[in-house]
């Protein structure tokens, strides 16, 4: 095995397996159940370090919260093995705040995490798997067989996966489908602003929503908008309005995108497959990522492994997406169009519309689960 993050640029090994590009956590998890199969696999990623600089809202359910979510994504306690130290605050409940101020509480396990050291903790469990890693190198273009670095170096693998998230070089080259991505605003803020989890919803985060999440002497507090909604003002005025309710030195600023469009119609093409963001893995009716991108991770290995060892399709991987979270995926999908339609509402009828009597539905709608009996 050629040791991980040491591959001389001189003399690297240029066949492999499998090459994932990137190695966030859709990448990484990949890397990982591809490596305890016994499969050769080399991760490529343009940052070094992996994971850094950090662009979250940090936010991911419990194990058991998982369990009670995605009920059919089996061994949810193998694939989330989250450190203590990468947690930075346990939740337990979660408050939708109206425009007015009110909330509606739920009960809501959730851990707020160090989001760096998640992701590094999740290359180290790669790595002990076997994983190799080159970082601080970009790959420029993806095409059969061959990833070719900027640098101009060509690796080569069987199967190529795409796990660059919403920018992934191989969806930008070979698949033409669109996603909406929602951009988005947060910073780290020191001092204590809400003993839960808050989502705020509203013309203060048009089509999206502003979040508090507090973390342990600090809250990560941000907000993501839909473009269409906003009427011109852009979201660094939406951000600035919503962060300068709160009070405390802003230690950290960031921003990035978020694909909310749920997952796109295939994720195989030939020997390419996509994971994580770059195949739209996020849940839209509550931006959660994280663990969504490990979901798919784990079942792009399994199929991959599979293929590579007996000959089973690679297509294997979008069936069994779709057996542990399709009905997930589609009330989420569900839920955000029609969320998308009452955000368009004047702030005064939002606040109508969150009330005693559909505060269980539109709990439903956050979760990911069935909003009526029929759909
Ligand atoms: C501001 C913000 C807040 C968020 N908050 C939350 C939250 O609270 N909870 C939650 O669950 N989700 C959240 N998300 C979503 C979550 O971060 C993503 O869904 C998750 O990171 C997806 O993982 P991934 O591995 O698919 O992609 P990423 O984490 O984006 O990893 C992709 C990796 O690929 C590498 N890469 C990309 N292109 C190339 C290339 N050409 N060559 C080499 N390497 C490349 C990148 O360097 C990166 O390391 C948030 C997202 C944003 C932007």
């Amino acid at each position: 095995m050629v040791e991980s993050k040491e591959l001389a640029p001189s003399q690297p090994r240029s066949d492999w397996d499998v090459i994932v590009i990137g190695g966030g956590p859709a990448g990484s998890t990949t890397a990982r159940y591809l490596a305890q199969a016994a499969v050769d696999v080399l991760v490529i990623d343009g940052r070094d370090p992996i994971g850094t600089p950090l662009q979250c809202g940090e936010l991911v359910p419990s194990n058991a919260e998982m369990k009670r979510l995605c009920p059919d994504v089996p061994e949810m306690d193998d694939l989330f093995r989250t450190p203590a130290s990468a947690i930075a605050q346990r939740l337990q409940e979660m408050h939708l705040v109206t425009p007015s101020g009110k909330r509606l509480k739920f009960p809501f396990e959730g851990n707020v995490l160090d989001r760096v050291a998640h992701d590094e903790a999740l290359v180290q469990r790669a790595e002990q798997a076997g994983a190799n890693y080159l970082i601080g190198q970009r790959v420029e273009t993806v095409e059969g067989e061959q990833v070719r670095l900027r640098d101009g170096r060509i690796f080569t693998a069987r199967v190529i996966v795409g796990a660059g998230g919403h920018n992934d070089p191989i969806r930008r080259q070979h698949w033409n489908e669109e996603s909406t991505n929602i951009p988005v605003k947060f910073v780290l803020m020191d001092g204590v602003h809400s003993e839960a989890l808050e989502l705020h919803f509203g013309g203060l985060a048009p089509g999206g929503y502003a979040w508090v999440f507090p973390k342990d002497g600090c809250s990560n507090i941000g907000l993501g908008i839909q473009r269409s909604f906003a009427k011109d003002r852009s979201l660094n005025l939406f951000a600035d309005d919503f962060i300068s309710r709160y009070e405390g030195k802003v230690s950290y600023s960031g921003a990035g995108s978020l694909p909310m469009s749920g997952t796109i119609s295939s994720f195989v093409k030939d020997n390419h497959l996509l994971v994580g963001d770059a195949a739209g893995m996020v849940l839209p009716s509550n931006g959660a990522g994280i663990t969504i991108a490990m979901i798919g991770g784990r079942i792009a290995a399994q199929a991959i492994a599979s293929h590579l060892q007996n000959g089973t399709p690679l297509a294997d991987y979008e069936a069994e997406w779709q057996r542990q979270m399709g009905a997930v995926m589609t009330n989420s999908k569900r839920a955000f169009r029609l969320g998308s339609i009452i955000f368009r509402l004047p702030d005064r009828l939002i606040d109508l519309a969150f009330n005693r009597l559909t505060k269980s539905f539109l709990w439903r709608g956050v979760t990911c689960r069935r909003m009526f009996w029929l759909f």
